[in-house]
């Protein structure tokens, strides 16, 4: 048995906190795990940052519901689960994806979730587990199904090495340079041919 394992923002579906700071025009939004290593330093700059502009989730669904997935992405998640089962792993939060999982028609998703007072402002963040990627693939294994998975950058690496394939897929060079041993393709038909490739069953 063969399950698919996708990364989200970056291969389906734009990075949702830059298309947000472009959306919004709040510059400092734009800051990522390149700027600020420390994801927990990160998150809580973050969620200030939504407070100080009196941004609820209310309001950030609205302008998420804006975005739209990468073109060709609702297409090749068709094609895809037509063919796999699909399972995205993404380290973003429920609340923030909806809008545009509606977009791709529900699939099926694993990452995190927000704290959110009644009001609507968005009081913490919950991590569902530490290396929640790896760790899914881990578990999928566990069930007997053999992951071909692929994302685009360093936090999908280690998923990309627990799955019995790995794929980049729109990844920046210098993450392609670091990890030679994981096929690199750019385009959604690139990625269909490299998963025929690495399925056992086609
Ligand atoms: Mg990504």
């Amino acid at each position: 048995m063969e399950l698919a394992c996708l990364d989200l923002e970056g291969v389906l579906i734009p990075e949702i906190w830059i298309a947000f700071a472009e959306k919004t025009g709040i510059e400092e939004l734009k800051a990522t795990t390149r700027d600020i290593p420390d994801y927990d330093v990160l998150m809580t700059q973050r969620l200030r940052i939504l407070d100080e502009h009196g941004y609820g989730l209310n309001e950030i669904q609205e302008v998420i519901g804006t975005l739209d997935p990468l073109e060709g992405a609702r297409e090749f998640l068709d094609w895809l689960r037509e063919r796999f089962q699909v399972v995205i792993l993404s380290d973003t939060f429920y609340e923030f994806a909806m809008p545009l999982m509606a977009k791709l028609g529900f699939p099926a998703l694993l990452c995190h979730k927000l704290e959110v007072a009644e009001n609507g402002r968005i009081t913490n963040y919950l991590l569902r587990q530490r290396d929640p990627k790896r760790q899914s693939v881990r578990a999928f294994q566990l069930l007997n199904y053999r992951v071909i998975a692929a994302g685009d950058s360093y936090n999908d690496t280690t998923m990309l090495a627990q799955a019995e394939e790995g794929i980049l897929f729109h990844a920046p060079q210098n993450v392609i340079d670091e990890f030679p041993q994981f096929p690199a393709v750019h385009d959604f038909e690139a990625l269909k041919e490299t998963f025929l490739r690495l399925s056992n069953r086609f």
